[in-house]
């Protein structure tokens, strides 16, 4: 009797060992089904996303041939250069009697920002900047970005300190809030260096006093205006 049970639970266990087996080959199937469709999702947005990427160094290429920064929609470096020249050669014709005012912003705290809402929020603040700026500029003045989170402002027939005060009236207007991000308001200020291009001058060498102003301001407790 004890035989024949020990038979029995031999035979049971070498059933549910099998059962075991099978489900284990089973649960291996599915994971390498997954393994395959996630490898091949992963292809797919990889593909996407080279895509994406020469899409946007096309754009690139194409704004940088016509001035405009992609991002932003307000000039880039050469179409600052561009500006830049047509005001110096104006002043040449006319005499060089009109001021041109440079001033340099720098976005205070971008990296933090980046850091704690993203680099789409980041982008967007950029953006919103540039409009905001724009919109408060004169249409005689010119606005370019210049590098990552740099701008440069250039006001013709402006001496500098009405230079000064216009960058730190943008910046009181910044004090509300910029744009939203996931239902929650986002403040940006900026620093600024502002100078007087002098004539004769290239605009580099303008801007390396801005610079220098700019450096100053961020070093007095940023979202302020330094002249040089
Ligand atoms: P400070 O107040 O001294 O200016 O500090 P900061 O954090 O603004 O300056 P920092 O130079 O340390 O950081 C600049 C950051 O700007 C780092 C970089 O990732 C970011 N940045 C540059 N270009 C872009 C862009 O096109 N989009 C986004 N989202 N971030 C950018
Ligand atoms: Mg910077
Ligand atoms: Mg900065």
């Amino acid at each position: 009797v004890q035989a024949i049970e020990a038979a029995e639970s031999i035979e049971g266990l070498a059933g549910v060992v099998r059962e075991l087996v099978d489900e284990s080959r089973a649960v291996q199937d599915l994971v390498g089904q997954a393994q395959q469709r996630m490898a091949s999702d992963h292809a797919r947005a990889r593909a996407l996303e080279d895509q994406v990427r020469a899409l946007e160094d096309e754009l690139r290429k194409l704004s940088d041939e016509v001035g405009t920064d992609a991002l932003t929609q307000v000039a880039n470096r050469r179409g600052l250069m561009q500006a830049f020249a047509a005001e110096a050669a104006r002043r040449e014709r006319e005499g060089a009697d009109a001021p041109l005012a440079v001033g340099l912003i720098d976005i205070d705290n971008f990296k933090k920002l980046n850091d704690t809402l993203g680099h789409a929020a980041g982008d967007k603040a950029l953006v919103a900047l540039a409009a905001a700026v724009r919109q408060r500029l004169r249409p005689v003045d010119h606005l370019a970005r210049f590098g990552g989170e740099e701008f440069v402002v250039l006001l013709p027939g402006t001496a500098l300190p009405e230079a000064q005060q216009a960058l730190t009236r943008l910046q009181r207007a910044l004090s509300a809030a910029l744009f939203m991000h996931e239902q929650a308001e986002v403040f940006v200020t900026f620093s600024a260096g502002v100078t007087e291009w002098r004539p004769g001058e290239t605009l580099e060498s303008a801007l390396e006093r801005a610079d220098e102003a700019l450096y100053e301001a961020k070093r007095t407790g940023k979202n302020r205006t330094c002249t040089a």
